[in-house]
């Protein structure tokens, strides 16, 4: 069984192929969702749906994008939402310096993903972290603010040699689509180096859609494609990558 620690389920996109999407999944062997949000309302979101399914969980939390323009107060509503018994972790959150440019901006970026850092370690929450352009400072963030409960470096896009110092903070390292895409050099370097116990499958559904399907809606049934993708890289069975990679999140996820 497969599972995809990072899917937007939540995503309009989806909404009204819940159901099926839940079920191509499974026939594909994805029998573990982890649905992430962005804000709150994509939080709360997050919880209604996981809360019809077995095995599908979600994470709340405020996207770095999304923070510039949250009030404050909306960390008092996740607050709220973390000791559901759905919710398992806590996400999306980081710095993004691709889209948002502004210093100010940055700044308040940067207080939230501090504040939500302590909120999960307040509830013994992992966090999922988002990281675009934006590598030295979010390492200085995780070194100066360690996640006690651990976290996912999600959809991991960095080098090989900062991999392997965000895994000496306690962090997994995540790959999606991008591992498949047949230019992709450092991705595909990243998964030889990440240690067994530390490597996790994502698709980031709706985003990332893995080879051959790219320019198609992603969604978590593409995760075997991933797996492939790294048991090629690896030199190891498909097996393997679905048994290790589901034996880590269910360890870091506490289940
Ligand atoms: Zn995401």
């Amino acid at each position: 069984m497969f599972f995809d620690t990072h899917c937007h389920l939540n995503d309009r996109r989806y909404e009204n192929d819940i159901e099926g999407y839940v079920e191509r999944a499974k026939k594909a062997g994805v029998n573990y969702l982890l649905i992430v949000a962005w804000d709150v309302k994509s939080s709360k979101k997050a919880i209604t749906i996981a809360e019809r399914f077995n095995n599908v969980y979600a994470a709340v939390g405020i996207h770095p994008v999304d923070a510039v323009k949250t009030p404050k107060s909306d960390l008092k509503e996740l607050e709220k939402l973390l000791t559901h018994p759905k919710v398992i972790a806590l996400g999306e959150i980081g710095l993004d310096y691709h889209w948002i440019k502004d210093e100010k901006e940055r700044a308040i970026e940067h207080d939230f993903f501090v504040m939500q850092i302590e909120l999960a370690n307040k509830y013994r929450k992992p966090v999922l972290i988002h990281m675009r352009d934006a590598t030295n400072d979010t390492y200085e963030v995780l070194k100066n603010n360690t996640p006690k409960y651990q976290g996912i470096m999600h959809s991991y896009s960095g080098s090989k040699e900062m991999a392997l110092r965000f895994m000496d903070l306690g962090m997994y390292i995540s790959l999606g689509g991008p591992v498949t895409f047949l230019n992709a050099r450092e991705p595909k370097e990243v998964a030889s180096v990440v240690s067994e116990e530390r490597l996790l499958l994502e698709t980031d559904a709706p985003y990332l859609t893995p080879h051959p399907y790219r320019g198609k809606l992603n969604e978590s049934a593409n995760i075997p494609l991933i797996a492939e993708a790294i048991a090629t890289i690896r030199n190891v069975s498909v097996e393997k990558v679905e048994e290790f990679t589901t034996k880590n999140a269910k360890t870091l996820f506490k289940l």
